[in-house]
């Protein structure tokens, strides 16, 4: 993985793990990282914009759920005042 680009909960900062799973619901019911695919479903194709921590349950937009670091400092010390 491309370590410039970390996955972790916006909200309590879990890091979802390789082996960690999430279900096509609604849906087909398959179970995937759906790290791998960018939240979508690789059995039916189902787009998911949201995803659920599996620690501590809140429901984020899958894109807050990638951190990029190292690429502009600056806006990220605005970024980390602004949610303070
Ligand atoms: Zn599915
Ligand atoms: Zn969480």
């Amino acid at each position: 993985m491309d370590r410039r680009v970390e996955i972790f909960c916006p909200k309590c900062r879990w890091e979802p793990q390789q082996e960690d799973r999430w279900v096509c619901r609604p849906g087909c019911g398959h179970e995937w990282n759906t790290f791998d695919t960018w939240g979508v479903c690789p059995d039916c194709g189902k787009k998911f914009d949201w995803t659920d921590c599996l620690s501590c349950g809140a429901r984020s937009p899958h894109a807050e759920w990638y951190h990029h670091f190292g690429r502009d400092p600056v806006r990220e010390k605005v970024r980390q005042f602004d949610t303070a």
